[in-house]
This record gives structure tokens, C-alpha cells and sequence, in this order.
């Protein structure tokens, strides 16, 4: 008989190559899922090997690209539609709107369709261009506006808010930046998943910001737990949230140069990155230990390396995150400690192939991936 490796969680059954027993293993597994939405949260905790090893230290992200929808923002707009509903804002017949830059609104029209919902998307039109089509794909209607700031009616929340009040009371506007069933998500599901997976074990959380939903969420969680959990913020390019935290003001390159687009963040890097206070943010503000400000070239690096090292094809705020992870280690002198830091795997590098996987793209933006960025990190 030819035998056939293990498989994981069947350790006591008979292995045998036989097609009977192939086919007897396949049928036991079968169960029905009542659904997509059953399919949101409970993702996996994964050790990134390559920097683990490298480091000394276990960094572990958390593979929310395996959400339904594609990405940690499934969670958020679960929680947010059902919350709606919870308290009559949403009844058959409802119309949700959203402002988003990509993730959230795949997530949005995901979930309102899933509940027999109609959804209004609005992006920047520079978002990249298969995130557009997957809401397109949804079915719901997608209306693309000139990025602007948010001082400016036309800029994408702005325009959903509108759009909403104008559809009258069916209309729903889901505002995931001040909407805090956002930072609830996070509490109730990202942050007790990963304290039940690490045992209690971590010694730092590390997070971007987009709306501040996670690293408020999953934050205020673990500090409950252990008030000695270090909250990290990964900050990209661009963004003034790193100068709040350290300095306490908000200040971002653009603000420094009086351009009158300050409040847009200038970056690669899709999904994080602010140059406003938001509800969500704000949570967040009382309960982050440090930042670090990751640059696009660092991001591209870290990305690159990963999927070669580790075969983890990641979105540009996953890697933001593990960039910040190695410079979290350096900067507490936790090399070789075995210490337990944790992050988000936000989303997949396929939702980025025409922008940060994109390497015309980056060419144009002036970005090459240089694999010494990730050297000097681990050395
Ligand atoms: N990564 C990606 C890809 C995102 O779309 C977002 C949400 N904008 C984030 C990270 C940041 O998450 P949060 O909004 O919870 O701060």
C-alpha cells in the first residue's frame, strides 16, 4: 500500500492510499455552511517564518485575507450592517452607502447583498482598479470621484453622506472612520480570536490605521487583558498619525509644505494612513504605546520578500505592518528574545496588481524593490 502523508486534526485515522479511503476521508469533512457571511472572522494565526527566524522573535499575523470578502474589513461591515438593523436604521428595502478606498466597500456590498440589501460605493478614482470591479462584481452601483480632502463636499465620504440623505429614510450611511460598531468588530472578534490563539502570550499588537477600527479594537482588548501589552502603531508614508502619537500634533509632509490637498495621504500604500482625527482613531489615541513610519520603498521590499521567503502573496498594509514589526524588535532590543508580536495580515497582494504589485507602476512612482531595505531590518 502506498501511504499517504497525515493530514492535520485526523491523526487517528487510518491512512491508507486507497481511492475507498481517499473518498471516506472527504466525506467525513463535508458540512454545510448556512451561507458567506458564516465564513467572516476565525481566521488563522500565522507565523511569518522568514523574520521569525531571522529575528529571534515570533511574529505572528493574523490572515484576515482569508475573510470571504478578502480582507479585515468583512468583520467591520457585518458588525456595522447588522448593527443597522439592530436598531431599525436598515429594513428590507434598505440602501446602504458607503465612502470608501477599496476594502471596505468590497466588503459593504458583500455583505448588503448576502443580507438582499442594495449598496452605493464611492472611491477616489485612484484606487486600484480591482478593487472597483470586485464592488462592481457585487452588483452594487460604484461612483468614482477626484480624491480630494475631506473639507471638500465632493471627496468620497462626504459625497456618500450626501448621497444617503438624499435617498431618504431607506437610505443607510455605514461611516466606518466614525462609526464605531467598526472598533466593536474588532473587540468582539479580531482581539478575543487572537488572545484565544496565542494563549494569552503577546507582547505586542501592531497595526496601520485606515479608519482606526483594528488597532482601537484589538488594542483596547489586550490592554484590558494585560495592561504591559505594547499597542504599536505601523504608519505609512505620508500620513501625520505617527506625528500625533509622538509629538501630539498631527503633522504630515504635506502639511509642512501648506499644500491645499494636506489632508490626502501621499502613498503607495492603500487602506492606512490619515491626516484626521476620526472617532475611531480617537479610541485608539489613549492606548498606543509607540509608532513607526514606514516608507513606500520599505513596503515594497518587505512585500517582495515575504511571498519570496514565505510564500505570502500580501497587500501594501500587511506589509507596512511587518516593516514595523522588525523595527519594533530593534527598537526594544528584542532580538533573539522569543518575544510574541502580533499583526494583521490586512489582504492579499492580488487586490494590488495594478498599483503596489504593479512595478511600471512603482517605476513611475520612483520605487524599485530593494532587497537591502530588508536586510538592514533584520541585521
Ligand atoms: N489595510 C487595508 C487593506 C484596509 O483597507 C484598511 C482599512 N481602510 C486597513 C488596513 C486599516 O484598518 P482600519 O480601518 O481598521 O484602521
Amino acid at each position: 500500500l502506498r501511504t499517504i502523508p497525515k493530514q492535520r486534526g485526523r491523526r487517528n485515522a487510518r491512512v491508507d492510499g486507497s481511492i475507498e479511503h481517499v473518498i471516506e476521508l472527504g466525506s467525513r469533512s463535508a458540512h454545510i455552511v448556512p451561507g458567506v457571511l458564516e465564513l467572516i472572522g476565525n481566521t488563522p494565526l500565522i507565523r511569518i517564518n522568514s523574520l521569525s527566524n531571522a529575528l529571534g522573535v515570533e511574529i505572528l499575523g493574523k490572515a484576515e485575507f482569508l475573510n470571504p470578502g478578502g480582507s479585515v474589513k468583512d468583520r467591520v461591515a457585518l458588525q456595522i450592517i447588522t448593527e443597522a438593523e439592530t436598531h431599525g436604521y436598515l429594513k428590507p428595502g434598505g440602501h446602504v452607502f458607503e465612502g470608501t478606498s477599496g476594502s471596505t466597500g468590497i466588503s459593504i456590498a458583500m455583505v448588503a447583498k448576502a443580507k438582499g440589501y442594495d449598496a452605493t460605493i464611492v472611491m477616489p478614482d485612484d484606487t486600484a482598479v480591482e478593487k472597483m470591479r470586485s464592488v462592481e462584481a457585487y452588483g452594487a452601483t460604484v461612483e468614482r470621484v477626484r480624491p480630494a480632502g475631506i473639507v471638500d463636499k465632493r471627496q468620497y465620504v462626504n459625497r456618500a453622506k450626501h448621497l444617503a440623505l438624499e435617498h431618504g429614510p431607506a437610505g443607510y450611511f455605514a461611516d466606518q472612520f466614525e462609526n464605531q460598531a467598526n472598533f466593536r468588530a474588532h473587540v468582539s472578534g479580531t482581539a478575543p480570536e487572537l488572545w484565544k490563539q496565542t494563549g494569552g502570550n503577546v507582547d505586542a499588537f501592531v497595526s496601520g490605521a485606515g479608519t482606526g477600527g483594528t488597532i482601537s479594537g484589538v488594542g483596547t482588548f489586550l490592554k484590558h487583558k494585560r495592561k504591559d501589552i505594547r499597542v504599536v502603531l505601523a504608519d505609512c508614508q505620508g500620513s501625520g498619525l505617527y506625528n500625533k502619537v509622538k509629538h501630539g500634533v498631527m503633522y504630515s509632509q504635506r502639511e509642512s509644505e501648506g499644500t491645499r490637498r494636506r489632508h490626502q495621504v501621499d502613498t503607495v500604500v492603500e487602506g492606512i494612513g490619515l491626516n484626521r482625527l476620526t472617532a475611531n482613531v480617537e479610541l485608539a489615541l489613549p492606548i498606543i504605546d509607540d509608532a513607526f513610519q514606514v516608507s513606500d520603498a520599505e513596503a515594497v521590499a518587505m512585500a517582495h520578500y515575504v511571498s519570496a521567503h514565505d510564500g505570502l502573496l500580501l497587500g501594501s498594509s500587511s506589509a507596512v505592518n511587518l516593516v514595523t514589526c522588525c523595527k519594533l524588535v530593534r527598537a526594544m532590543g528584542w532580538k533573539g528574545s522569543k518575544r510574541v508580536i502580533t499583526t494583521i495580515l490586512c489582504d492579499s497582494g492580488s487586490r494590488h496588481f495594478s498599483k503596489f504589485w504593479n512595478e511600471e507602476y512603482l517605476r513611475k512612482t520612483g520605487i524599485t524593490n530593494d532587497p537591502e531595505l530588508i536586510a538592514v531590518l533584520l541585521r
